[in-house]
């Protein structure tokens, strides 16, 4: 077996360790530089509450493994889990809503939870004022790990399996030749290793410096104090937080006051959020010392009473570092420049294990039973990686951990990172700007305000409730009625766009893509990247510009890490055929010009034949328009006739004027990304990420159609689709409508059938042609066109029904007119 160092023995590492033993890897190191009874990291004083639930998929699978796992630790009759349920109350009327989005986030996870009431709540907690709370949302399978404790016992069993733990070592490099790790380098020598996992928690921004890879996590200080003893909890005994086995009381989130609450034999323990952010450089705690307890340890600062606002008399507090990251999720994977380095970084006690299991899954068989994506270290763009960067929306993340957030709200800063070239024109047309990636994306156009009023009768926006209704504007309903009947403009810059050419990119592409991509130059074809086990990891668009020269439209900065890896490997498999991949995505530039109308734009300005003959429907074609170099590509998210047009970045502006220009006699005028993604699911394209994952293979996910059945040379998950296409799907992405034809949904929701929960919705949105709410979910495959389901929207049940697919235009004559 390949020789592995992990790099500390927090809760992390442990469980990793113990993951790989269970998965037969015999040759691991754990290397630590506290001492290994007590390490000297935020493991060792947690104090442990495990919330599952929250928005993502993802991380409450991740926590439901943890609790399975630290349940299944047992020593003298004790176990690493105390299951004393979890409580949530409200005291304001926005909270007690929000419970009830929580609470449907469970039923779509698969997680037991109730709404409560107030008298509910101070029987299951008799110390609650009974004057404030309202209700609350009760999970019984939440509690209390016992994270010391069983970081103690896995390593006492992965010791047993034989592997070396080393104690007062500090990792002081990471050793490489080439591209490739080969050990770690300590005071008392070398390690060799073939692969070197960084379970370094909040020290991680160090460990990656040694091998030039940035770590976005910030170091934050939080307070955690116990009271002095409590009456009402007098004689409940000896419960520090090693040993937290007789507390009895459910763990508690009071969040309206960013505090949460657990039970110390006669004391309660206190965190709190409502303290200033407080940034640590771990460098600059020192060396973890030869003696560390509870009270000495580098994790552990010293506690600023000024900073407590409980009005509680403390006994014992303590300022505690742990990991902030910019979108508030773990750090998990490899860099691409570099093989055998990974990370499993600014995990929380709570996904410990689950993220253990998922990085043991990808060492052994490439891939994680659960979708990681959303953890994936390649996920931040450049812009993302700078200190300024993290350390802001670190502290943010810090802040906001305990509010109420709508699912489209928009950080204020850090803002305009990065503008298109187009970004001028659209501020003057009065753009609402949403951000993702760094990337301002105009959401609608306050310009085309008016155009609402004359909207035909069936096209009038229908009134949304309160929570639906924030963060967006009835104005992408008439920015869809101009793309369906005339056309529009859409600033696509912000899409990835890579390069990837040389002689090797055939032989590339054709390995990872479901598609046979060895078309001739000029040809579009859209197409899946999968795993071995015919899991989605993207879909792409191939564009072939030249015998060797290809653009890809991707989704993620992950995809362009896959490319540049995978590249590397086809290099070392056949010498002399290079492959370059690039980022051109901020160099160029694209406008996507769509509608009934936009040939009649396109013919104005341009001399090419643009006729369905001329540039049939997935082809492309390198041209000018009015002297500017373009690429147009006929192609379209919305499902309308037009191109998206490309340019390189000094040109945008130019580009921008001149089709808005040609425009005006057609009605053309600039859409937004809230009309675009109405048309986008009104035509069933789905969104990586969050319609499918690694989680579902193309045939349930319905886009076999990107797999070329009769393609001859292998690819990537091939021998896996041959088999998944012989079966029966057991669940299906299904298209749903609402039936009472105004209740829009966000996305995430539970999806009941025959009164059961069953499944839930990916994404929503108002299909404004069809003039209905539309919601995609994934269901049981049983499940039929034509029947009736409900989907739960604060605790109110909305019937829908599962229809055919595409909802518009299903024959796609509008697209190859
Ligand atoms: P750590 O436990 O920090 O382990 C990393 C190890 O790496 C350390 O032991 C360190 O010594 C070692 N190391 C670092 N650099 C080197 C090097 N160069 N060479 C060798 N070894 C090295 N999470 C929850 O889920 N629920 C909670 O209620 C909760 N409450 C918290 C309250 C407070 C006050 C704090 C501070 C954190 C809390 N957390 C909670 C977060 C949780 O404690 C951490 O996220 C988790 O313990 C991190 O585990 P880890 O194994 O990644 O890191």
């Amino acid at each position: 077996s390949q020789r592995v160092v992990i790099i500390g023995a927090g809760i992390v590492g442990t469980n990793l360790a113990d993951e790989l033993v269970s998965r037969g890897w015999s040759d691991i190191t754990v290397v630590e530089q506290g001492p290994l009874h007590m390490p000297g990291g935020s493991t060792s004083h947690a104090p442990g509450l495990v919330f599952q639930t929250s928005p993502s998929k993802t991380m409450t699978h991740l926590a439901r493994y943890t609790v399975e796992k630290l349940l299944s630790i047992e020593k003298d009759g004790h176990k690493c889990f105390n299951q004393v349920g979890g409580l949530e109350v409200a005291t304001t009327p926005a909270r007690l809503e929000d419970l009830k989005r929580k609470h449907g986030y469970a039923s779509s996870w698969g997680i037991e939870a109730r709404l409560v009431s107030a008298e509910e709540c101070y029987k299951m907690y008799p110390h609650l004022n009974n004057e404030m709370v309202l209700g609350g949302l009760h999970i019984p399978s939440d509690g209390l790990a016992l994270a010391a404790r069983a970081t103690q016992l896995l390593i006492e069993r992965t010791r047993k399996a034989g592997v070396r733990y080393l104690g007062h070592t500090p990792v002081t490099g990471i050793e490489r030749d080439g591209r490739r790790v080969t050990g770690v380098s300590t005071p008392s020598g070398t390690i060799p290793a073939d692969i070197v996992v960084s379970c370094a928690g909040f020290w991680g921004v160090e460990l990656g410096a040694m091998v030039g890879v940035e770590i976005p996590l910030l170091p934050l200080a939080h307070q955690y104090a116990k009271t002095t003893a409590v009456p009402a909890l007098a004689g409940r005994g000896i419960n520090n937080m090693i040993n937290g086995m007789n507390a009895t009381l459910p763990i508690l989130r009071h969040q309206d006051k960013r505090l949460y609450y657990r039970e110390h034999g006669g004391q309660y323990g206190i965190g709190y959020y409502g303290h200033r952010p407080m940034p640590v450089v771990a460098a600059s705690l020192g060396l973890t010392p030869k003696e560390v307890d509870e009270m000495n340890m580098p994790s552990r600062l010293e506690f600023t009473t000024e900073d407590f606002d409980p009005n509680t008399e403390v006994a014992d507090g303590f300022n505690g570092v742990f990991s902030f990251t910019p979108d508030g999720g773990p750090i998990l994977g490899q860099p691409s420049h570099l093989d055998g380095f990974y990370v499993a970084e600014a995990v929380w006690v709570t996904h410990s294990a689950g993220v253990a299991r998922a990085l043991a899954q990808i060492l052994t068989t490439g891939r994680s039973d659960i979708d990681v994506s959303e953890c994936e270290l390649s996920r931040f763009e450049e812009v993302q990686l700078n200190r300024d960067y993290v350390s802001e929306t670190g502290q943010q993340n810090f802040v906001e951990i305990y509010d109420i957030i709508h699912p489209l709200q928009q950080r204020a800063s850090p803002r305009n990172l990065r503008v298109s070239p187009f970004y001028a024109r659209q501020q003057e047309l009065g753009a609402v700007f949403f951000e993702t990636g760094g990337w301002e994306r105009p959401w609608w156009y306050e310009a085309n305000k008016d155009l609402v009023k004359s909207l035909p009768p069936s096209w009038q926006p229908v009134e949304r409730d309160p929570w639906s209704a924030q963060l967006h504007s009835p104005i992408s309903a008439a920015e869809a009625w101009k793309t369906r009947n005339a056309v529009a403009m859409f600033d696509m810059t912000a899409f990835h766009r890579f390069d990837v050419r040389g002689p090797g990119a055939v032989g590339l592409l054709q390995r990872l893509t479901t598609s046979d991509i060895t078309t001739k130059p000029g040809t579009v074809t859209y197409t899946l990247i999968l795993n071995d086990h015919g899991g989605i990891r993207g879909d792409i668009f191939v564009l072939r510009l030249d015998d060797d020269v290809f653009q890809i439209g991707a989704n993620t900065a992950t995809d362009l890490a896959y490319l540049i890896r995978e590249a590397r490997v086809q290099e070392q498999n056949t010498p002399g055929q290079w492959i370059q991949v690039r980022d051109i995505t901020g160099s160029t530039c694209c406008i996507g010009l769509w509608g009934p109308r936009a040939r009649d734009v396109i013919a104005g300005i341009s001399t090419t034949d643009v006729s369905n003959k001329g540039l049939p429907y997935f082809s492309l074609k390198k041209t000018v328009i009015r002297g500017i170099p373009v690429t147009l590509i006929r192609k379209s998210y919305v499902g309308e006739l037009g191109w998206e047009i490309q340019t390189s970045a000094e040109y945008g502006q130019r580009l921008w004027d001149t089709i808005w220009q040609a425009g005006k006699l057609h009605g053309l005028i600039a859409g937004g990304r809230s009309a675009f993604n109405s048309m986008r699911l009104e035509k069933g394209y789905r969104t990586y990420g969050v319609d499918m994952t690694t989680e579902h293979n193309p045939f349930e996910a319905g886009v076999s159609y990107a797999v070329d059945a009769n393609k001859k040379d292998d690819f990537v998950g091939k021998a896996a689709l041959q088999r998944l296409s012989k079966q029966v799907p057991s669940r299906r992405l299904r298209a749903l409508t609402v039936d009472d034809g105004r209740s829009v949904v966000l996305g995430k929701e539970p999806v009941f059938y025959n009164g059961k929960a069953a499944g839930y919705v990916t994404t929503a949105a108002f299909g404004y042609t069809i003039g209905k709410p539309i919601a995609y979910a994934w269901l049981p495959g049983y499940v039929r066109e034509g029947e009736t389901v409900e989907i739960e929207y604060f605790g109110k049940r909305i019937r829908a029904t599962v229809e055919a697919e595409s909802l518009y235009d299903p024959e796609m004559n509008r697209l190859r007119q």
